[in-house]
């Protein structure tokens, strides 16, 4: 907050008055899951670009049209998934695919058991070590914060989970599942005739 009153103090007066949880994502417990914007109507603006200043009727018109389109393509990308055995939906694998190649680099220095914490050392190209971090496997946790705040394990998290020889596959929240992609994209779109035929 420092940091905004030094560069803006309007900013940061406007900030003040509206409570932490609700703008940022270190304060909100959690539940942004790593989105960036601030409300709903952002996500709508990028679906429906283009239609402002058209008339009520055609406004309608375009939405129904784009929102049938968006549900398509979802469910095209679908049936290749799971023609494909995909885990999850593609953010969440290539996220993990990604944390899985980066945690062969990695390497576990400490460790208690009895939690399944360990300290999870990362090394740099030229094989320097560069920043360690550390992962509790029972509070489902790792100091970096992109456990927390995607819900899909790290590549520490992974690592530690390969240490003690579990499977860390496991560890994704279970919100990401196939089976639930599934079902947010199940709805049908029932087609209208004109208003003629209407009763
Ligand atoms: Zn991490």
């Amino acid at each position: 907050m420092d940091a905004i009153k030094n560069l803006n103090p309007n900013a940061y007066r406007y900030l003040c008055g509206i409570s932490r949880e609700k703008w940022t994502m270190a304060h909100d417990g959690g539940w942004r899951r790593g989105v960036m914007t601030k409300n709903m109507s952002e996500c709508l603006n990028g679906v429906l670009k283009g239609a402002r200043r058209l008339p009520i009727s055609a406004i309608v018109q375009l939405t129904i049209g784009r929102c049938v389109k968006y549900f398509f393509d979802r469910k095209e990308r679908i049936t290749y998934m799971v023609a494909n055995n995909q885990p999850w939906p593609d953010f969440a694998f290539h996220k993990y695919e990604k944390w899985s190649i980066k945690s062969s680099n990695h390497s576990v220095s400490r460790y208690e058991i009895s939690d399944k914490s360990a300290s999870v050392v990362t090394r740099g190209r030229l094989g320097h070590n560069e920043h360690v971090q550390v992962v509790n496997l029972s509070t489902r946790d790792c100091s970096c914060g992109k456990w927390t705040i995607f819900g899909i394990p790290c590549s520490h998290a992974i690592c530690t989970a390969k240490w003690y020889g579990l499977d860390p596959m496991e560890l994704m929240q279970p919100w990401f599942s196939m089976h639930r992609y599934v079902k947010t994209y199940e709805g049908r779109f029932i087609p209208i005739p004109d208003e003629g035929y209407w009763g």
